[in-house]
């Protein structure tokens, strides 16, 4: 099975996906870290993005999916993954769409996180993490009336505002998500690939909107009798 994930910064995507991951028992295909790893490992392509971000330059999409490729090859992704924060824009949507015909492998959906950009950037900005152990808390969702409490720093957390994590920044991304992304949604659902889910509710709540809308993918079945 084949999925692909796409949502705004901040839409619980990648909390989700985790879940994916331990249900299906396939794997979490992301491009940062893939890249990451393939430059550690030195694969082909890997020492090919290495000599690119050395000269300062960004890693071609040819190079991204020669990796993407290279991680599908692996023995876990034999029977499916997840793709999380790939692909961005409409020409990596039509080159992966391109490899995984060639690789006999289609993707069979899309989900979309749908969320109020107003809930992610109260999400996000209400982000302050610790600088001692580098744990992360929420000032707005956390218990009212508790203030925030570092066990692992002796309850002296010394709590900052990631750079990444100011409301500038948050909304600089999701202008870049708006413009880049949002055209991605009509090209899967032209392909009739696109589904949908209401990302504002709790986690539990839309992991359980997740699995209901997996159970009508046929794939998602087939994967599931074959365990
Ligand atoms: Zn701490």
């Amino acid at each position: 099975m084949q999925i692909v994930l796409m949502g705004a910064p901040g839409s619980g995507k990648g909390t989700q996906a985790q879940r994916l991951v331990e249900h299906f028992k396939i794997p979490q295909v992301s491009t940062g870290d893939l890249l990451r790893a393939a430059v550690e490992r030195g694969t082909e392509y890997g020492l090919r993005a290495k000599a690119v971000m050395e000269s300062g330059a960004l890693v071609s999409d040819e190079i991204v999916l020669g990796i993407i490729r290279e991680r599908l090859g692996e023995a876990d992704a034999a029977r499916g993954f997840i793709l999380d924060g790939f692909p961005r824009n409409i020409a990596q949507a039509q080159a992966l769409e391109t490899l995984l015909s060639t690789l006999r492998r289609p993707i069979d959906v899309v989900v979309q996180f749908d969320v109020d950009y107003a809930e992610i950037v109260k999400r996000i900005s209400g982000r302050r993490t610790c600088q001692t152990c580098g744990r992360v808390f929420n000032i707005y969702t956390a218990p009212a009336g508790t203030a925030p409490h570092c066990d692992r720093c002796s309850d002296k957390p010394s709590l900052v505002q990631r750079k990444d994590d100011e409301e500038a920044t948050v909304r600089k991304r999701l202008e870049v998500y708006e413009k880049q992304t949002r055209p991605l949604l009509k090209f899967y659902q032209e392909r009739g690939l696109l589904r949908t889910i209401d990302a504002q509710q709790g986690v539990d709540e839309v992991s359980a909107q997740l699995f209901k809308l997996l159970d009508s993918v046929p794939a998602a079945a087939r994967l599931r009798s074959a365990r």
